[in-house]
């Protein structure tokens, strides 16, 4: 057996046992060893292992059924805390969580332009100072910094090759973050990141191939394989917000014409609200927005959907299509299991995914292809921000 195989096996049954526990605790060693099929000593050295690490501890005793009772094992969630980050081109979103990933704080920050790489960092800087303060007295539980950086991400260096929307290249994230604090950082795309907090903490969990799809002022897809994300040869895998759809389209932050972002994510919900009301449709829009066009945008066009509003409404599923044509394409290239839809626009729900399912049953190749699994992310709007605690909790267990 390759050395390679025989650590993966020893990672991927820790991973098991821990996510078992995690899920599922209190809960015996034997219990583990019957339902995951490992030896019950093996499941006996990676719980030692555990408890040894800080991250599992022993609890209650549960119900003999003739005998001993067992002890039960849980995850000792509150003996370490994980700080995420989630940089979007509008917004910082900061979370500090324990090792459950329960969001124990919650911050956000608005970003103004214009942006500079210097900027930025010290923005990021201060709101990770903001969210440590309060546990100045445990510091040293605070095992980590993951950021979801939206664009294109170097993971070996932590470096944000590209950021698109802000217009910025090659900011040395994890180098600055590291010396700041001290601390493992860890860099990833916001849609890879998204992915594996669905893996670990959501909807994706136990499924081995899933994608998840931020769709907010951009959009983007991380792609899981085989439990593992994907990155492709230079970390571009998953810019389908940047797949062309429409060749004489509009153009988009990425210089091209027609993105699947330009005809989908939230600027362009806003826009083509806007335009209509601009030419007199009539639309609870103009009220709402106080007859200033400007200030409509994707999350009035959704409270005006629930109103019933028939511009809203009718935007938000023709959204819905162009995103069923975008995620046609990636089924046909990559058919997953699972595909998650997360990020702000993903909050206008069944107004918007009705019609991309139907879109997607319409298109698709196979029966089974047409009936992929396609749901909303049942990690709100902290999403992203738990898929980069994620990024650490990933090295700490596996
Ligand atoms: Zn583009």
């Amino acid at each position: 057996m390759q050395r390679g195989t025989f650590q993966l096996m020893k990672s991927l049954n820790r991973n098991i046992i821990l996510n078992k526990i995690r899920l599922e605790g209190p809960i015996s060693r034997a219990q583990i060893a019957k339902d995951t099929k490992l030896t019950p000593p093996t499941v006996s050295t990676i719980v030692k292992e555990l408890i040894d690490s800080g991250m599992i501890k022993e609890s209650e005793q549960g119900e003999s059924k003739g005998g001993r009772k067992p002890t039960m094992l849980i995850i000792n969630a509150d003996s370490f805390y994980v700080i995420g980050l989630d940089v979007g081109p509008k917004d910082i979103k900061t979370i500090l969580t324990d090792l459950n990933g329960k969001v124990l704080k919650f911050q956000e920050r608005v970003l103004f332009s214009p942006m500079t790489n210097h900027k930025l960092l010290d923005i990021m800087k201060a709101e990770i100072q903001q969210i440590m303060d309060p546990y100045s007295e445990e510091e040293d539980k605070i095992i980590g910094i993951g950021v979801g950086m939206h664009g294109v991400v170097d993971v070996e260096q932590g470096l944000s090759l590209y950021a698109p929307n802000l217009n910025l290249r090659n900011i040395p994230i994890k180098e600055e973050l590291e010396t700041r604090f001290n601390r493992t950082v860890k860099v990833e795309n916001d849609a890879k990141a998204l992915a594996l907090g669905e893996v670990w903490f959501g909807n994706g969990n136990g499924a081995e191939s899933v994608v998840a799809v931020n769709i907010g002022n951009g959009i983007g897809a991380g792609i899981v394989v085989d439990g593992k994300l994907f990155h492709g040869e230079n970390f571009i895998a998953g810019e389908i917000g940047h797949m062309t759809i429409d060749m004489g389209g509009k153009q988009c932050t990425c210089g091209n014409y027609g993105c699947l972002q330009t005809l989908a994510a939230g600027p362009a919900i806003a826009e083509k609200a806007q335009k209509e009301v601009a030419i007199g449709r009539d639309s609870v829009l103009r009220e709402m927005a106080d007859h200033d066009l400007e200030k409509i945008d994707g999350k009035m066009v959704y409270e005006g959907a629930l109103q019933g509003d028939d511009l809203c409404v009718q935007v938000l599923k023709s959204t819905g299509i162009y995103l069923g044509i975008g995620l046609t394409n990636l089924i046909h290239l990559m058919n997953p299991k699972l595909i998650i839809i997360g990020g702000g626009v993903s909050n206008a729900g069944d107004f918007l995914m009705d019609s991309l399912k139907e879109t997607v049953q319409k298109k698709a190749l196979t029966e089974a292809a047409k009936h992929t699994d396609i749901r909303v992310s049942k990690l709100g709007n902290k999403a992203t921000a738990i898929g980069a605690v994620s990024l650490l909790l990933v090295e700490l267990f596996q």
